[in-house]
Parts: C-alpha cells; structure tokens; sequence
C-alpha cells in the first residue's frame, strides 16, 4: 500500500517552520516513537493552532510513501498544558524536555517509558508555573534529565566514587565530579577543583522522589543548596548523554 493513515495518542514535542513556509511537527506516541509530520494550513489554521507544543492528544497521520509526504491531519488535545505558555521559565524547561527527548531518539528507543516520563514533566512544569513557583520549575528539570538518564542507564551511582571506584557511605560527603561525570568521594573531591558539593538532602530528595509518581516527587521541597546541586548535576549529565550539543543549555532561561 503506497498510502496509509494512522492515529495513535502523543505529545506535540516541537513544531518549526520549514523553508518551503509550511509548518513540520515532531510527535512522541508509544506506538510509533518519534514522527515528523507536516501541518498544513495558514497561520491561524484550526489544526496550527490545535497542534502545538506540549500538547498532548490523539493524532491522526497520513501516510504518502510514493510521494514520500507524512501528513498530521488531524488533532484533538487531551491536555493542553496551558500554563507553561505563559512563562518563560516554565517554556525554557519544557523546550529542554523537549530537546533532550530529541537528541537522545527518545531515551534511546523507549518510547512507553520517554511518553511517560514526558508527560510527568510537562505536568509537573504546568503546575509549578501556575503556581509562580521557579523552585518547583528546577526540581522538575533536575528530575526528568536525572529520569531519563536513568531510563537510558547513565545515571552514576551515588555509594561509588567514579574516580576511585571505592565506596560512597550513604550519610558521607557527596560531591559531583563533571570531568567523570559520577559522584566522587571525599578525598578524590578534594583533588577536583571542578566538584560540586551535593548536600545530603539532595541524595535524600532523589532517593524519596525515586518511589513517588513525578509530579508528587517535583512538590517535595528542597534546600536552595540542595537543589542548585542537583540542577547542575542533572544539566551536566544530560548534556554528556545527549548526541549533539542542547541549544536550551545555552538560552540562560533555563
Ligand atoms: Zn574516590
């Protein structure tokens, strides 16, 4: 069959203007990973507008094998994520999500799990924007790179020194080592002019958020220190586990 149509339910990752004028949408499903599709019609189409990022719905997809042309026809959002649109803190967080969904083919080819996981966050990031709540906007940031790293099999182990491989006691000084991109024990911190002290109560917070669904997790609150630790590990992390460089690392909203 030169021409097939699908729908499947997916979040709306990015939408870009191509140079021919027309609209290319990426969307994240369960069931297809990641599709690029063109959306047609003028600025202020129903389906533009329908088809936004974050958006989360039911996509239909029509298929032109011969021609080559994957076509998003039609899109009925389930949630819209409202608030994260009126927020730059909140924009540059999801358009991180996004980026990093992106560049890592989502997670790596774990659809189910980066549909998830991209859920939670844009749900955790809505409702800290609703709330003006910066602190709560770091903490979902930190969790979903430090949940994707995880998904994907980078996170570092916290109980083991990724200089010295010797162990982490639970209750002992942790330091972030980025030119490992581990955690690092007291004394191979110390050589480490680079280290970032990260406070117990960050191993803690990560620990209790691990058994909590995400948007519980990001509502437990965190020690400015703790969490100013735990965003610089997680943004360190993600950008060495990223394919290509993350432009949103770069923007200084994030
Ligand atoms: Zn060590």
């Amino acid at each position: 069959m030169a021409t097939r149509s699908a729908s499947f339910e997916a979040v709306l990752l990015r939408s870009k203007e191509v140079p021919s004028g027309a609209r290319v949408a990426t969307l994240l499903s369960a069931e297809e990973g990641l599709v690029e599709a063109f959306v047609f019609g003028g600025g202020k189409s129903k389906l533009r507008s329908l088809a936004s990022p974050w958006h989360y719905g039911r996509a239909w997809i029509y298929r032109d094998a011969a021609k080559g042309l994957v076509k998003l026809t039609d899109f009925d959002p389930l949630r819209e994520f409202p608030d994260i649109r009126g927020d730059l803190g909140a924009i540059a967080a999801a358009s991180f999500a996004s980026e990093f969904l992106l560049a890592t083919c989502a997670l790596g080819g774990d659809w189910a799990d980066a549909l998830d996981l991209a859920l939670g966050a844009l749900s955790a990031i809505d409702e800290a924007a609703r709330g003006r709540d910066r602190c709560a906007v770091d903490r979902a940031v930190s969790l979903f790179a430090l949940r994707a790293l995880d998904a994907m099999g980078l996170m570092p182990d916290p109980g083991e020194c990724a200089a010295c491989a010797g162990a982490i006691r639970r209750d002992a000084l942790h330091s972030y080592s980025r030119g490992s991109g581990g955690f690092a024990c007291a004394r191979c911190a110390e050589a480490d002019h680079d280290a970032v002290p990260v406070p117990q109560g960050a191993i803690a917070w990560l620990e209790a958020a691990g058994r909590r669904p995400f948007i519980e997790a990001v509502r437990v609150g965190l020690a400015d220190e703790a969490r100013h630790a735990l965003k610089a590990m997680a943004l360190d992390l993600a950008a060495k586990a990223a394919n290509s460089p993350l432009k949103t690392l770069n923007s200084g909203l994030l």
